[in-house]
């Protein structure tokens, strides 16, 4: 077992340096040992990019730090169909991979859109999920692909659909032993299509102030078949707007978007904080629900079913 000590800043003060202790396991049994010895004394450490800043402020705790950076067979991307990206893949190898084709792609249209190339670089689609942030880009983007999640511990895996992985803002459905490993992504069905819309202040390097991703699925007369709708950024969890899906059920989109953008401001949560207000966020689910709907049509109708 590899263990190291660091230091990271006391959360009395940012300025004051405690010691924490950084355990490098080799796999994830060793990791488990360590998760079970300190319990709620340690925390996972993936690529680092919220954890570190958590520890920094004091909204997190842990004398133990596990990282999960040895766990190599963790950072790998397959398409076989079903999709499985491992928990520790970053946001840059999915911004990159050849592998996210056809209606994958608007994953690296997502990770394109996030933080900045040396975030992207360190950050890890798990981390992402499991830290459960309102504002995190990848959750609605993988809601609206149909995504489960894979927790393992040395009592099993366990698979989760990833709109009930959330319970809260930082809450999650992952139990304190358990591991996420794997995001599994179904096949597509035929004349599907997915976009994701987001608004930030800047370009670059600025969290969504909020973010709508949806995708569709066409019948043989263009009518919407399946819908599915994930606001980010406006309620305390990355949200499902059901009643704003159910509506377009049989549509065309042209007669069932108005209505739907309408169902899924209605959705909407949105708090006011520093970077907009429960108002402005509110109107922009309106315009964000219209340009994700939008594209995902054109997408699923340009659909080749590759
Ligand atoms: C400057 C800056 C800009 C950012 N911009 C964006 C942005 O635009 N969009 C966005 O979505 N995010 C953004 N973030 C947040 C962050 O980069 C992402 O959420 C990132 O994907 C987190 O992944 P990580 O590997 O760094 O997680 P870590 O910080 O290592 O971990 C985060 C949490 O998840 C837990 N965890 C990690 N991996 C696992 C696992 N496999 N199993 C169980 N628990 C696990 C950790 O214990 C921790 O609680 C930004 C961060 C910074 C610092």
């Amino acid at each position: 077992m590899a263990n190291r000590r660091h230091g990271v800043p006391d959360r009395k003060s940012e300025n004051d340096m405690i010691t924490c202790e950084l355990h490098e396991p080799a796999d994830l049994q060793e990791a488990a040992q360590y998760l079970r010895q300190y319990l709620d004394d340690s925390r996972l450490l993936a690529g680092g990019t919220d954890l570190l800043v958590d520890l920094k402020t004091a909204r997190v705790e842990a004398r133990h730090v596990i990282s999960l950076h040895r766990i190599t067979n963790l950072r790998t991307i397959e398409n076989r169909g079903d999709l499985r990206i491992g928990a520790l893949t970053t946001v840059a190898q999915l911004e990159n991979s050849p592998r996210l084709t056809g209606a994958f792609t608007v994953l690296r249209e997502a990770a394109r859109q996030m933080a900045s190339p040396q975030i992207r670089n360190s950050a890890t689609v798990g981390g992402n999920i499991a830290s459960a942030v309102p504002c995190a880009d990848l959750p609605p983007v993988l809601g609206v692909l149909n995504a489960s999640l894979t927790l393992w511990s040395p009592k099993g895996e366990r698979q989760i659909p990833l709109t009930e992985f959330f319970s809260g803002p930082r809450a999650t459905a992952r139990r304190e032993e358990e591991i996420l490993t794997t995001i599994v992504v179904p096949q597509p069905p035929p004349r599907f299509g997915a976009a994701y819309a987001r608004f930030s202040l800047r370009d670059g390097n600025s969290i969504a102030v909020a973010s709508v991703a949806a995708s569709l699925a066409l019948d043989g007369h263009g009518a919407i078949s399946a819908c599915r709708l994930m606001l980010g950024a406006v309620a305390p969890i990355p949200k499902r707007a059901v009643q704003a899906e159910q509506s377009l059920a049989g549509l065309t989109l042209v007669h069932g978007i108005n209505d739907a953008i309408a169902l899924a401001t209605q959705a909407a949560e949105p708090i006011t904080d520093l970077r907009a207000s429960a108002d402005y966020r509110r109107a922009l689910v309106g315009i964000l629900t219209r340009r994700a709907l939008t594209t995902a049509h054109q997408r699923a109708r340009e659909a080749t079913n590759d």
